[in-house]
């Protein structure tokens, strides 16, 4: 079993990672946006709610996260394990999956890995962030533009920016993070299951380095 915490600022790659980590180890991955966002594009009540605080830049209260995450966790494709994109994002976020995991099971949280990205150069990446309003595949204007301007590789789907992209939520959204989210890293190294990696401009550089860093926590 391999239970693993993907942190990093926003715009730093961790949906990208994610999806290849959720590959190598056969484990589900489960981003947190994500799933507001598709609650945003449902329209349902949890959607209506997150969405205001997700345009703010701010995070969605603990009270709504916490428990949509020990719902998502519980279900059988993450038995297995499960690499965490977007969660937990502050202090009791981190002790509420603690004390989740330590309920069902005894389990615990295996590997932290953080992405490291230059916030000058985050901005940059997030503003040209584009996003497939069908499937959810990511793009960027200038670093992985689809074939066809404005549609997905994959499904054809019409390629958009996220609500929460412009510049300003973009700043509040970084300040949030060093805030409230990096401080929770402290407790992941006092176990000795966290590490950091640089986000580099080529993402199969990254990917790379993210394989390493986990082999090395696995000991593989
Ligand atoms: P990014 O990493 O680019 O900020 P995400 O898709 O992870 O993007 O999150 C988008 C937004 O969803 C966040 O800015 C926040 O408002 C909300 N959100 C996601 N995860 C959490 C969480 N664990 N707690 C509170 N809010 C969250
Ligand atoms: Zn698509």
């Amino acid at each position: 079993m391999k239970n693993i915490i993907l942190l990093g600022a926003p715009g730093t790659g961790k949906g990208t990672q994610a999806a290849n980590i959720s590959k190598w180890y056969g484990i589900g991955h489960i981003s947190t946006g994500d799933i507001f966002r598709s609650n945003i594009k449902a329209g349902t009540e949890l959607g209506l709610t997150a969405k205001a605080y997700i345009d703010a830049g701010h995070l969605v209260p603990d009270e709504i996260t916490i428990g949509m995450v020990k719902s998502k966790l519980s279900e059988p494709a993450y038995k297995e394990g499960f690499i965490l994109d977007g969660f937990p994002r502050n202090i009791p976020q981190a002790e509420a999956l603690d004390g989740y995991l330590l309920e069902a099971g005894g389990k615990r949280i295996h590997a932290v890995v953080s992405i490291f990205v230059p916030d000058e150069t985050i901005v940059l990446r997030i503003l040209g962030r584009r996003l497939c309003s069908n499937c959810g595949a990511s793009y960027h204007t200038v670093y992985n533009p689809p074939a066809k301007e404005g549609l997905c590789d994959a499904c054809g789907g019409k390629v958009v920016s996220r609500d929460d992209d412009s510049e300003a939520t973009i700043r509040e959204r970084l300040s949030v993070y060093y805030a409230q989210t990096e401080p929770i890293i402290e407790r992941y190294r006092k176990l000795g299951i966290f590490t950091q990696i640089t986000g580099h401009e080529i993402i199969d550089e990254t990917s790379d380095e993210m394989h390493e860093a986990l082999k090395k926590i696995f000991c593989e």
